[in-house]
This record gives C-alpha cells, structure tokens and sequence, in this order.
C-alpha cells in the first residue's frame, strides 16, 4: 500500500470523501489522481489512463478544457464568492432555462443532492401533501428521504420504504414509497391506493445509477399520466442526462413534461452546482417569494457560474451531440465485440455518450431487479486488469462510462484493446 493511501486511511473514512472512489467493490486499491488533461487522468506516479468516468459525469469537454479553465480563473482573479448575485449567474440560469421550454425559473444549489432534497421540499410545499414515491434503482442524492430501499415491490404500499443507510429515521423513510421501474400494473395499483396523498413522483427519466435502465417509453409516459390524474407532481432528476443525452436533457429526447426538473454535473463544468427549476405557479413558492425555505452561502459562486457557462457555449456548438452519438457507437460496438470475441455473455447499452456493460446473458435490463449479481463479481476482477492496461473504468458493476468531446477516435480504440485484453484474462 503506498503511504498516501495509508495517510489517507488514516484520516477520512476508507480513504475517500465519497464511498465508491475507495474501490471497495473491485480488486487493488486506488490510485491517486494528480492530473486529468482532455480523455486522460493521470495518477501520481505519472501513468496514463484513458478515462471513461469523467468524474462521474461533468466532463462532457474533457478534462481541463482550456475554456473553461480560462473562465474560471479570469473569475477567480475578480473574488472567489460574494454571497450577492453576479451577473453570470443570471446568464447561465437564462441558457438553462431556454434549453427547458416547460420551466421558467430556477434556483442554484451546490450538489445534485441538494437539488433533489429541495425539489421535494418544494413539491410538499405547494401540494400540502408529504408522502413521496422513487423508483428502485434510481439515485437522487444521499438526503434522509431519497435513502431508501424498497420492500418487494406493493409490500411497502402504505408503510413507506425500509432505509437503506443507517440514521436514516424510520419516520422520514415511511414517507418514501418505492416501486420497481417498468412496471405499469404496479404503477397503476399504487396510484389507485395512494395516489391521493402523493406530493411527488421523482424518477431518473434515464435510470443511470444501477446500469443504465432504458425505460419505455409507454413507462414514463403512464407516469406523467397518473401524477396529472392525482395531483401529484413529477419529478425528473436529470443530473445525469441533463445537457448529457439533449441539452434539454430526457425532457427533451423523450418528450417529457416534468412539473419540476433537477439539474447538477454538467450544468457547472466540474465546479460543485446543482439547479431545480419548475414553472412560475411553483417557485413562487420558493423563499423569498414564499413560504418554501432553502438557501446557500456558496449557492451561485462566480466560479462554478463561470465554469457552466464556458461548458454551455462549447455544447452550443454545431454537430456536438453527433460528435458524441458517434464516439459512443464506436464505443459501443468495440467493447460488444470485445465480449463476443473472448466468449463473455454480456451486452453494451447505450443513449448517446452514456455506456453500461451489462455482464450478463439475454436482453439488457430495465429494472433492477433484472440485474444477475455475478456480473459485480466479474467486473470486480476485470476493473484491476483494465487499470493496468491504461483504462479507467468505474469501480462498480452498476456505474456507467461516459465518453466527452476530448475522446477521439484513437482514445476510444485504445479503450477498447484496453478492454479487450482485460477480458482475455480474466477468461483465461
Ligand atoms: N441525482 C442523480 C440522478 C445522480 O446521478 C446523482 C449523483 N450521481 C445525484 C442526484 C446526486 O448528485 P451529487 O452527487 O452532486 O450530490
């Protein structure tokens, strides 16, 4: 182990400030990141790796796009926050919400966690009503509420889900429903039982969080359906897909019409940001205007307003999200050839430059009930042989690949032999 780690071991719990960078679900230890430029990351000890994580999602521009690193330094060099509004901040929130036609406000946040936490508060204030459903398998952030695990399916109507981390209090999970993802009749039968009482229905429209779950549409459009029916509103936590799979995000690809949308990642170029925005009737409700509290010291920096910005204005560019619908096909097809060649049973799913390896036989899941265990296990043996090979993959079964404008054609064939050869050895 190298005397980073074990400081670092020492200090904060498992070494890391969020738990799967500690690497728990895979074989070897972390390396320490020094330095990232465009497709690569580089680990203190100078090797380089073709980055398909792009920390979780931001980095659709690369790492260190000269962009945005310009931005953000020439804000710096004018103060780092204010705690006032600045004018940046009223831009980025006008091209946000341009690119939103549903949505004509919204309110800056600093994490997609705080985003969600505050959409649902928003939700219960202007519907009177508290209880809340999510779907299993989709991850809204860590607040108490969002925290939860389902019982099976229609088991937990009525008495809320069990926590799925400890301090969660039992009374705040009883007021979390969950239901699998597509699932119409249970869909129905929950709406029919409770429907009535729902303030919101919050849902990954492009479930991103344990694999990718490509809903049908026929899902997501029952489930617009029945919060319009009973009142309740919908949720569409588009931290992932946001200006990811559209600039409108899954709103706009699936043609959705979400009551309240929650933004983060990509919206602040790699600086801590998160955005929920509803219609007018809605944020009237939001403090100052009413009765909805939330607020934030850092909420709207200069420094992630300017970073959003830079990223924006190079997504606004032309053929951008056909550049990356081609780097992700080449993506796809490399990695589902890779796994036919070496006889793994598995299969690539993709929208756009979001990728899931699903190790497993037959058709992809698209719930997370469908999800085989064992394919963890592969992937736990596999992600150290990546490593090795120059490929940074996430350290989890159930996380996904993105791929940014910084990956040409070249980076996605090196990942790819990178991928390949992995797999040779864990076969052999
Ligand atoms: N919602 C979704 C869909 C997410 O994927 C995430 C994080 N990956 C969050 C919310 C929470 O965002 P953050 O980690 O910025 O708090």
């Amino acid at each position: 182990m190298s005397s980073l780690l074990e400081r670092a071991r020492a200090c904060m719990p498992g070494g890391v400030s969020s738990p799967v960078r500690a690497f728990g679900s895979v074989e070897g230890d972390p390396p320490f990141v020094a330095r990232g430029a465009g497709p690569f990351v580089y680990d203190v000890e100078g090797r380089e790796y073709v980055d398909l994580v792009g920390s979780w999602g931001p980095l659709i521009l690369g790492h260190a796009h000269p962009a945005v690193v310009e931005a953000v330094a020439r804000a710096a060099r004018d103060g780092l926050t204010f705690g006032a509004t600045c004018a940046a901040e009223v831009e980025l929130a006008e091209r946000i919400l341009a690119r939103f036609p549903g949505q004509d406000m919204l309110r800056f946040v600093s994490s997609g966690t705080e985003a969600v936490m505050s959409a649902v508060r928003l939700a219960r204030g202007a519907t009177g009503r508290e209880r809340i459903l999510k779907f299993e398998g989709c991850y809204h952030g860590h607040s108490d509420g969002l925290l939860v695990q389902a019982g099976s399916g229609l088991l937990t109507l009525g008495d809320g889900a069990a926590p799925s981390s400890a301090g969660v209090p039992e009374t705040v999970a009883r007021l979390t429903d969950v239901l699998p993802l597509d699932d119409e009749q249970a869909l129905r039968a929950y709406f029919e039982a409770r429907g009535g009482e729902l303030a919101a229905a919050l849902i990954e429209p492009l479930p991103a969080n344990a694999g990718l779950l490509v809903q049908r549409p026929q899902f997501l459009q029952l489930l617009r359906e029945l919060c319009s029916a009973h009142g309740a509103l919908l949720v569409c936590d588009e931290v992932i897909s946001g200006f990811r799979i559209a600039p409108g995000g899954a709103t706009e690809r699936f043609g959705l019409t979400p009551d309240i949308v929650t933004l983060g990642k990509i919206v602040g170029g790699g600086m801590p940001v998160g955005a929920y925005l509803a219609r007018r009737d809605l944020m009237r409700h939001v403090a100052p205007l009413g009765p909805v509290y939330q607020a934030g010291t850092l909420s709207g920096n200069p420094l992630a307003m300017a970073a959003g910005l830079a990223t924006l204005t190079e997504l606004e560019r032309p053929r951008v999200y056909a550049r990356l619908e081609e780097l992700g096909a080449q993506l796809e097809r490399g990695l589902a050839a890779a796994l036919a060649r070496h006889g793994v049973a598995g299969s690539v799913v993709r929208v756009g430059s979001i990728l899931w390896v699903a190790l497993q036989a037959g058709p992809a899941p698209r719930a997370s009930a469908a999800i085989d265990p064992a394919a963890a296990r592969l992937w736990g043996r596999l992600h150290p042989r990546a490593l090795e090979r120059g490929l940074w993959l996430a350290p989890s079964a159930y996380e996904v690949a993105f791929v940014s404008l910084a990956h040409e054609a070249f980076v996605i064939e090196r990942a790819i032999e990178a991928f390949s050869g992995a797999l040779a050895e864990v076969r052999a």
